[in-house]
């Protein structure tokens, strides 16, 4: 960080003046980049691709000095309403890992930065890891070379060495990701038995944290209960997921919960218009997905996209974020 700092304070007027030169007219209604975060980790991780504490601090110090961080449903009334300052930038995390309560919030509450988190809510009460972890920690502590799952229907995965691990978490995650439910219970309970290990490990948010963070300015909105692909289980399953989550959370927050975001958040492959109808009729006021780019007035409200500007150093940070300010079109990352 102490590296970085020099040339981001350097460069921040001239991020800000292009920032604002970008800015739409006010009859165009602004433009807000929403971005997305899931876990913050204590140190590298060979295994994930999240950023560590030390990223995610110079992230910050980007969006605090070159950009205007709004709480989202502020931004979200002001995106449907005009009145958008230019660089408006919201910070959302998904699923609500531990680590934005540990390690994140203290990070925001020094720059004063309003954030969300969407919360799987099913993995609280029991402090069940999601799906994805038991894969990740069971591939962590399998012995090499190799895990055979043909009997049950998947692949021989690598695992020699720490590449072919990350490799194989990611084989697996994606296969995994569209299973039906009982496909996928299947194939973790194999692995938790061949890494012969209880594989939670508490990573979830608690109901106190999330007193803490609401109390802090992290606000808290919906994201299921399981995280299942919503496309891929049947209509009534789906209301079921987003109903009981809402009500979920407004059970331990208190208060009502307004904003949601699909779980994997792909339209057509992850959600379509039935699971928009659905978010709608349960009293969300807007809805996000995991599209790049900019949110824009001509959005629908319950498909706003959302962006990961994951980049090695400030200054490409803060570029990419203009550069969606600039295009307001979607870009691959
Ligand atoms: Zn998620």
């Amino acid at each position: 960080m102490t590296i970085v700092r020099p040339s981001l304070r350097l460069a921040a007027p001239l991020v800000r003046a292009i920032g604002n030169a970008i800015a739409p007219r006010a009859e165009d209604a602004g433009r807000l980049c929403i971005v997305n975060y899931h876990r913050i980790l204590a140190l590298p991780d060979p295994l994930l691709d999240d950023p560590t504490v030390d990223d995610f601090r110079w992230q910050m110090d980007v969006l605090a000095e070159c950009f205007n961080v709004l709480p989202l449903g502020e931004a979200v009334e002001r995106l449907a309403h005009g009145a958008m300052p230019p660089r408006a930038v919201a910070i959302t995390f998904d699923d609500g890992y531990r680590s934005l309560h540990d390690l994140a919030l203290p990070i925001l509450r020094e720059r004063g930065l309003a954030a969300t988190v969407f919360v799987t809510s099913g993995h609280m009460a029991d402090a069940s890891s999601m799906w994805n972890d038991v894969i990740l920690e069971a591939v962590r502590r399998l012995p090499g070379p190799a895990v055979d799952l043909r009997d049950i229907g998947f692949d021989t995965y690598p695992l020699a060495t720490p590449a072919e691990r990350s490799a194989s978490v990611n084989l697996l995650t994606e296969r995994c990701k569209y299973l039906v439910p009982q496909q996928r219970a299947l194939m973790l309970a194999r692995l938790q038995e061949l890494a012969g290990a209880d594989l939670s490990q508490e990573l979830m948010l608690t109901d106190a944290m999330i007193g803490n963070l609401l109390a802090n300015g992290v606000d808290i909105g919906g994201h299921t209960v399981t995280h299942p692909i919503l496309a891929r289980i049947d209509d009534a399953s789906a209301q079921r997921e987003i109903e009981d989550n809402k009500r979920d959370l407004e059970r331990i927050t208190g208060r009502p919960v307004q904003l949601f975001a699909y779980p994997n958040g792909k339209y057509g492959a992850d959600f379509d218009d039935r699971h928009m109808a659905m978010v709608r009729a349960a009293g969300y006021r807007a809805a996000f997905s995991t599209a790049a780019g900019v949110a824009t007035r001509r959005h629908d409200p319950f498909q706003l996209p959302r962006s990961r500007p994951w980049d090695s150093n400030p200054l490409m940070f803060a570029a990419r974020l203009l550069q969606w300010f600039h295009g307001e079109r979607h870009v691959v990352v």
